[in-house]
């Protein structure tokens, strides 16, 4: 018995830390279907062993901790959780217990909508609180977040006093938007759509939701004046709520396991992400005849499909030298087709993240995409490794060969030679990068061109690239007109804010905001470089280890030199405020809308820069819309209007103006 008790405490153990960091940080630290896996095997071992079933056992959960930067809401019925099936025969077993009560039962189906189930309550047709699960019992307010959301109604098409629930999602185009927005300034991209739309609903500031592109999909109507599930979804359509299209009444399991085919195929095209579908016994009478457990509803399950995954052998780890030197281990694999692209590379992360994954090279591994787009490693193929060749981080830098470091408390080693090349490259490119210092024409390939050939090493060496300029112009590839472009950019840049500086000298977990937030209170690099820890710290969203990293930033006397020479070739080191540019956005009230090559923020930075006013709606007193590819009904507006339309080339054009 005793080992039994010492796995059902492990798997208690690991099951509670992965439901703190999916549900209350909206950071995963395992995979769903291993959670389900390790979830499975508990639900068993209760089973068998009635008397080990505790009150506070994680079978008996749901959800995770309410945040207490909320006010609570305690839901008036309980917000349950559903049962899951991984296969069919799990299905059938469902319908053989629900037959058991309820002989001529049908069964509604609806998509799995991977995102986070909210509750709306509506008094006289106004939307008056919206609230997440929480522990099922007492959830989150999220009122101000859900108004931003277009598709919830913020009055009903009637005056009716009721209470809705559903799933606040983000589709995959906003997912992808926002973590290639994130990834430029630096901030640490979203796992899936789930993550993303629960850690969006879950702020504080609204502009953030809003700015995020959330949706919303009702299916639970929770007034008792209709008499089947499917009724629940045509009355909530019709007092204007988005209800999925997707759903079929089905007669027959035979019926069921169509409709999940079907619907399986249709997985990878639809715009949002779904990771199941679920049934629910269609007439709401016998939901109370075939009842609950403390958990769930006996009338309904969630099926959940497979992920897909591949087999592959790891032919290798490489190691990539970021520029603030973080060594990132790469899995180089034998080229595998997965979900609509051929993969031949996926990041390990770290060292504790191949470890746990226990992967060696030469191993056979399966592969699958987190949220459908990164590819990761699931784990090795145990029955076919052929030896074992256990993992040994390397401790040398693979470009410059000096020790690593590994700093306390972090998963990641480091090169802190600071004239390692790799880095050196690395930090020149993310200086001149456009959500940097933005050197218009100083792209990667020049860089690593100009580095390789002597003309650049540290950041303070692109200001004094003019030097050379006859013996840039018989670079090959580059020629007068260009080096002249190149070196007017360069002297424009130097007028460029704080913020940009801050961020581009590429302080360790220094981003785009951090750094324009700690340009804006301490005004200039003098004032940052003398600032606190507790100065730092105490500032909103500056955390404890971005504090650390500035001050330690600032105590290397080889950093205090290179701001020296940045400050004597001319660059400006102080916070001027909001910057105006004359321009063509001058004055103007401008609307974007559909996607353009630039991230949203970056463009909407450049067009206030130039003292241009942004809008989210376009009305008579538009002056421009830009509309990129994919844009909807606001373009339609626009051409009604007989508004400017400008494209994404126009754009780029008319921003250098
Ligand atoms: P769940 O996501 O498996 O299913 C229940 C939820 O489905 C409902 O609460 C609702 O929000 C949602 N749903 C979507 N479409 C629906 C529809 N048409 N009708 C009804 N409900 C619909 O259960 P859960 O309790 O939210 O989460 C448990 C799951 O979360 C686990 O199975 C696991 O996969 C995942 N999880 C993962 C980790 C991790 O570390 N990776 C940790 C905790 C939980």
């Amino acid at each position: 018995m005793s080992t039994i008790l010492e796995r059902l405490n492990e798997i208690k153990e690991i099951l509670n830390k992965a439901s703190e960091a999916y549900y209350t940080k909206d950071a995963p630290i395992m995979e769903d279907y291993e959670y389900d896996k390790l979830m499975n095997e508990l639900i068993k071992i209760e089973e068998e062993n009635p008397s080990l079933k505790t009150l506070d056992s994680p079978t008996n959960r749901i959800g995770g901790e309410v945040l207490t930067k909320f006010k609570k809401v305690t839901h008036e019925k309980k917000m349950a959780s559903l049962a899951d099936a991984f296969s069919y025969e799990e299905l059938y077993e469902f319908d053989k217990r629900v037959r058991e009560v309820a002989p001529n039962a049908t069964y509604l189906c609806e998509l799995k909508i991977d995102g986070l189930s909210v509750s709306l309550r509506y008094e006289d047709g106004i939307l008056v609180q919206a609230s997440t699960r929480g522990n099922g019992l007492v959830g989150e307010d999220i009122t101000h977040n859900v108004r931003t959301i277009k598709s919830v109604p913020l009055k009903l098409k009637g005056d009716e006093s009721l209470e809705v629930r559903g799933e606040i999602y983000m589709p995959r185009e906003s997912l992808k938007k926002l973590n290639l927005e994130r990834e430029e300034a630096g901030e640490e991209i979203f796992a899936n759509c789930r993550n993303a739309a629960a850690g969006s609903v879950r702020q504080l500031d609204s502009k953030v939701a809003k700015k995020r592109n959330l949706d919303a999909f009702l299916y639970y109507y929770m007034e008792d004046d209709i008499n089947t599930q499917e009724e629940a979804l045509i009355r909530m359509k019709e007092l204007g709520f988005k209800v999925n299209p997707n759903y079929a009444l089905c007669n027959t399991m035979d019926d069921v396991i169509k409709y999940i085919e079907k619907m399986g195929e249709l997985r990878p095209n639809l715009p949002y992400d779904i990771d199941g579908i679920v049934l629910k016994v269609n007439d709401l009478e016998l939901h109370s005849l075939i009842g609950e457990t403390v958990k769930y509803p006996k009338w309904a399950i969630a099926y959940k499909f497979p992920p897909e995954e591949v087999k592959t052998e790891l032919l290798d780890i490489i190691y990539q030298v970021g520029r603030t030197g973080v060594i990132t281990p790469v899995g180089v694999f034998k080229p595998v087709a997965l979900a609509g692209s051929i993969v031949s590379k996926a990041t390990l992360h770290n060292e504790d993240y191949i470890k746990m994954k226990d992967v060696h090279v030469g191993d056979i591994v399966t592969l699958h995409k987190a949220g459908d787009v990164i590819p990761e490693v699931v784990g090795p193929v145990l029955e076919e490794r052929k030896e074992i060749k256990p993992f040994v981080m390397i401790d040398k830098c693979p470009c410059c060969g000096e020790d690593l470091k590994r700093y306390e408390g972090e998963a990641d080693w480091y090169c802190i030679n600071p004239n390692c090349s790799d880095k050196l490259i690395n930090k020149l490119i993310h200086f001149a990068s456009k959500p940097a210092y933005n050197i218009d024409s100083l792209g990667d390939k020049l860089c690593r061109q100009l580095f390789e050939a002597g003309y650049l090493n540290d950041v303070s060496s692109i200001f004094n690239l003019s030097f050379n300029y006859s013996e840039l112009i018989m670079i090959p590839g580059l020629g007068e007109k260009s080096v002249n472009h190149l070196i007017e950019a360069i002297e424009e840049s130097k007028k460029n804010n704080l913020d940009r500086l801050v961020f581009g000298l590429g302080i360790r977990h220094v981003g785009a905001k951090a750094a324009l937030i700690i340009s804006k209170k301490f005004k200039s690099i003098d004032g940052i470089a003398s600032a606190t820890y507790e100065e730092l710290s105490s500032l909103d969203d500056i955390g404890e280890v971005i504090a650390k990293c500035v001050i330690e930033y600032f105590s290397n006397p080889d950093n205090i030199e290179l701001i020296s020479k940045l400050k004597m070739l001319g660059l400006n080191t102080n916070y001027i405020g909001e910057e105006v540019v004359e321009g063509f956005f001058t004055g103007k009230k401008v609307v974007l809308t559909g996607t353009i090559s630039m991230p949203r923020d970056e463009a909407k930075a450049l067009i206030v820069k130039q003292g241009g006013k942004i809008s989210e709606s376009v009305s008579k007193k538009t002056d421009i819309v830009i509309a990129g590819e994919a844009a909807g009904s606001k373009l339609d507006k626009a051409k009604e209007l007989g508004i400017y339309i400008m494209d994404d080339k126009e754009f780029l054009e008319k921003i250098k103006e």
